[in-house]
């Protein structure tokens, strides 16, 4: 058998218990690097209307894993030296009561005493807290930022940080040596397109270093949740996805057109910028300018 990084996931990740090797769903449009996945919680509670894990039970009532210290320590003796650990790709690692409980940050700090590289993936300035232990590891961090409009993000990441609390983030991180990425994902029609120009002018002046980004993919519950919250293009976003988009895998996606031009507009902007880009999950990897997609190649 060939085995590839996510067969080997089949193969040997029921040993893995909580930091498990990197399976996008065996999804042919990712183009992440081998890695591996750490999700300290289970849900989150940013609520953002677009979110594609919401099918998780009670997914906007986060809890740490069950026993997370102890498995952490179990995975982590699995792990070759040198691996990256995304953290995470599929609930945000700073919840509201990380602030008191500390479970992430215990954690870290348990992961930063191995040879290993992280990626910290985050909507949260709550990282700032953990810069003594950043600044003793390898790693990078990917701030997510759709809108720079505090009453947009109001309604789409309703309880998330407000965008210019990760900008302060990212300009912090930067001037304590932390090199970052920017997600500016997911890019919906009518809501956030147009505004891209200004994301990536200003992620660049706070210090950032690269730009991943996505379209909007419409699944039942999220596309639901948008026309609630925005009656006024619910019309349209039923034209552009359900009408005249592409089911792939379980979701909606965009005329490849449509999406192949939203995504040459910020690869334009970042080159005029001085900063790398990369899509993730569009099927386009000729547009990627970087070593890596997801930030990956930014962990010293
Ligand atoms: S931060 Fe990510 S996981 Fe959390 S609600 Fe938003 S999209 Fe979902």
């Amino acid at each position: 058998m060939n085995l590839t990084w996510c067969n080997l996931n089949r193969v040997v990740g029921s040993n893995y218990r909580v930091i498990r090797p990197f399976d996008p769903w065996s999804s042919p449009l990712c183009t992440c690097p081998p890695k591996y996945s750490f999700s300290p919680y289970t849900g989150c509670a940013h609520g953002c209307l677009y979110c594609y894990v919401d099918y998780i039970n009670q997914f906007e009532k986060p809890r740490p894993k069950k026993e997370l210290l102890k498995w952490v320590e179990h995975d982590l003796g699995l792990i070759k030296k040198g691996s990256i650990i995304s953290i995470s790709n599929s609930s945000d690692p700073y919840q509201p009561q990380e602030l008191l409980e500390k479970n992430f940050r215990r954690a870290l700090e348990i992961i930063s005493q191995y040879p290993l590289k992280i990626l910290i993936v985050t909507k949260s300035d709550m990282v700032l807290r953990d810069l003594d232990i950043l600044k003793k590891v390898r790693c990078a961090v990917t701030v997510t930022i759709t809108t720079l409009k505090e009453d947009l993000a109001r309604k789409l990441e309703p309880f998330a940080p407000s965008p210019n609390s990760r900008l302060m983030a990212i300009k912090e991180l930067t001037k304590n040596g932390i090199r970052c990425g920017v997600r500016i994902d997911p890019i919906i029609p009518y809501l956030n397109e147009g505004e891209v120009e200004e994301i990536v002018k200003e992620v660049k002046r706070m210090g950032a270093l690269h730009v991943v980004s996505s379209t909007y993919k419409a699944k039942k519950k999220n596309l639901l949740r948008m026309i609630e919250a925005f009656p006024e293009i619910s019309r349209k976003l039923e034209d552009l996805y359900l009408l005249h988009g592409k089911k792939i895998g379980n979701s909606f996606f965009m005329e490849e057109n449509r999406r192949r031009e939203l995504m040459e507009t910020i690869r334009i902007v970042c080159k005029s910028e001085g900063i790398t880009f990369s899509t993730c999950r569009e099927g386009f990897p000729e547009l990627r300018d970087s070593q890596s997609c997801d930030g990956s190649h930014l962990v010293p």
